[in-house]
């Protein structure tokens, strides 16, 4: 089931928190000298234009990246985030979004390796397309659940996964945890980081309890709601980090009052930060 676009979401508050977390590991791994590897199972176009039809259906990036360009004071733990959103819509001349894979070839060096997966037909060539002079990168337009499981671990032995599957399948809830058991088996070391929406309170609390059975040292979940879960629809979004850097939790830390504050849409705005299995 292939039903998905990202191009109507691009931008909201889940992605806001999504892409701050990757900017933040991400910038944590290029502090060494050592090249690394970046790997999106779930990559989608990769850059969005938010003057588009499709981005202004619902036009969920007003409520999100919007609100956080325009606010007072953000928290100077945000600003090179902020600095790669303005970077993407300096790129092209036209007001643009980051996808994760943007994000992530923005911060990454020359020495640096990037692999996409992006199954839809027409968000795989756009992926193509948005990459196609960056010698860094690899697009495979196959399931990225098998790939990454061939893809890892990497040469460069160093390096972040990103999970960000639609949710279209229920299983996907379980599927994921299984997931990222089985790419940890075959790379322990590198960092994971997988994106859930909440819907459901219930599920996410069988996703946490999953991944504290799984015993995965070192995972960390960020979580932000931007409103009350009294109506149908998303109303919060979190991160789950497998071997998150050290640095990750105190920065997120930093940001998400501020996210609360600025993306909270009444007064049951709120965040979470919690370490689901700790470092021993
Ligand atoms: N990671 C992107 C970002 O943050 O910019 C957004 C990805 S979006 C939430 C999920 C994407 O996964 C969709 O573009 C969908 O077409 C794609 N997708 C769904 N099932 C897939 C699969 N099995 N393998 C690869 N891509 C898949």
């Amino acid at each position: 089931m292939l039903s998905y676009r990202h191009a109507y979401h691009a931008g909201n508050s889940a992605d806001v928190l999504k892409h701050f977390v990757i900017e933040r590991i991400l910038n944590y791994l290029v502090q060494k000298p050592k090249p690394c590897f970046y790997l999106d199972t779930h990559a989608g176009a990769g850059r969005y234009a938010l003057g588009a039809a499709i981005a202004n259906k619902t036009a969920e990036y007003q409520s999100g990246i919007a609100q956080l360009l325009k606010a007072d004071k953000p928290p100077e733990v945000m600003r090179q985030y902020l600095q790669a959103v303005k970077a993407c819509t300096a790129q092209t001349g036209e007001l643009a979004y980051p996808g994760s894979p943007w994000i992530a070839s923005h911060c990454l060096r020359a020495s640096d390796r990037l692999a996409l997966c992006e199954l839809h037909p027409q968000d795989a060539p756009l992926l193509i397309e948005n990459f196609k002079r960056d010698r860094r990168v690899n697009v495979y337009c196959e399931d990225g659940f098998t790939k990454s499981l061939a893809l890892l671990p990497p040469a460069q032995r160093r390096g972040l996964t990103v999970i960000d599957p639609s949710y279209e399948v229920k299983a996907d809830y379980d599927d994921v945890v299984e997931h990222i058991k089985a790419l940890h088996k075959r790379f322990a070391t590198g960092i994971y980081a997988l994106w859930y929406p909440v819907v459901d309170a219930a599920r996410i609390t069988r996703l946490e309890s999953r991944f504290k059975q799984a015993g995965l040292k070192n995972t960390q979940l960020f979580e932000l709601q931007t409103y009350k879960g009294d109506k149908p629809g998303m109303y919060a979004s979190g991160m789950i980090v497998v071997n998150a850097p050290w640095t990750l939790k105190a920065d997120v830390a930093l940001a998400l009052p501020w996210l609360a504050e600025v993306l909270g849409q009444d007064d049951s705005a709120t965040y979470r930060a919690v370490t689901v299995c700790a470092e021993s």
